[in-house]
């Protein structure tokens, strides 16, 4: 296997922040429910839930003692290494209804890692450790206050049987909207997963950019 060059990683991942024009879009393919839904649909549950997370975190961004309120009142902890180990890497987790668990060693890594390639300069104004945070914050309040995210439900058929379902990833989006909006960063925080594995799993982080790098191709080139 050809091995990672650091500098390489973050010429690319630099430039597939600059470029990525909807990365939400990546972020809904992934959903095991995707191809169940029409394109044209798709987009506006993607506008839907990203204008969602927008609306949240600017109400929140005018009302930071709610969210405050919000924050004091919940359950945290560290996510148990056996958890964060499993091969996706999980950085945080929410549990139902208060409770969220985050890796703190793993993202104080990946914060180390950005500062060190100058790629924190992305963050002017929070860490990646509080990225994460706020947007497990954002899954308690979509259950809290039943947001659109959570009620959307995807009615479908297979053969005789009638079946409905969450779109899982339009609450991932939403949260990513949210995060984005929140912290008013220039691109969708689901990017800098990469940069977040690169200290764990070079090749994977490279891999996911040069993926997301040519999906990002594709999708102008129609
Ligand atoms: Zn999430």
């Amino acid at each position: 296997m050809r091995s990672v060059k650091v500098e390489e990683f973050c010429q690319q991942f630099l430039h597939l922040w600059s470029q990525a024009t909807n990365p939400h879009l990546q972020l809904f393919k992934q959903d095991p429910l995707h191809a169940k839904v029409d394109p044209a649909q798709a987009e506006s549950f993607i506008e839907t839930a990203k204008s969602i997370g927008k609306q949240e975190a600017r109400w929140y961004r005018e009302h930071p003692q709610e969210l405050q309120g919000i924050i004091d009142s919940l359950k945290i902890n560290e996510l148990p290494e056996a958890q964060a180990q499993q091969e996706r890497y999980t950085f945080a987790v929410y549990k139902k209804t208060d409770h969220i668990m985050i890796d703190r060693n793993f993202l104080a890594q990946a914060q180390h890692f950005i500062e060190a390639q100058q790629l924190s300069r992305l963050l002017p104004a929070t860490t990646l450790t509080e990225l994460v945070f706020m947007h497990e914050v954002f899954h308690v309040l979509e259950y809290r206050k039943n947001l659109w995210t959570i009620q959307r439900q995807l009615h479908y058929q297979i053969g005789f049987l009638k079946k409905q379902a969450r779109l899982y990833s339009l609450s991932e989006i939403a949260a990513a909207s949210f995060v984005q909006t929140f912290y008013q960063l220039e691109n969708s925080p689901t990017l800098l997963a990469s940069c977040i594995i690169y200290c764990k799993n070079p090749e994977l982080a490279q891999a996911l950019v040069t993926t997301a790098l040519k999906e990002q191709t594709i999708h102008r080139s129609y």
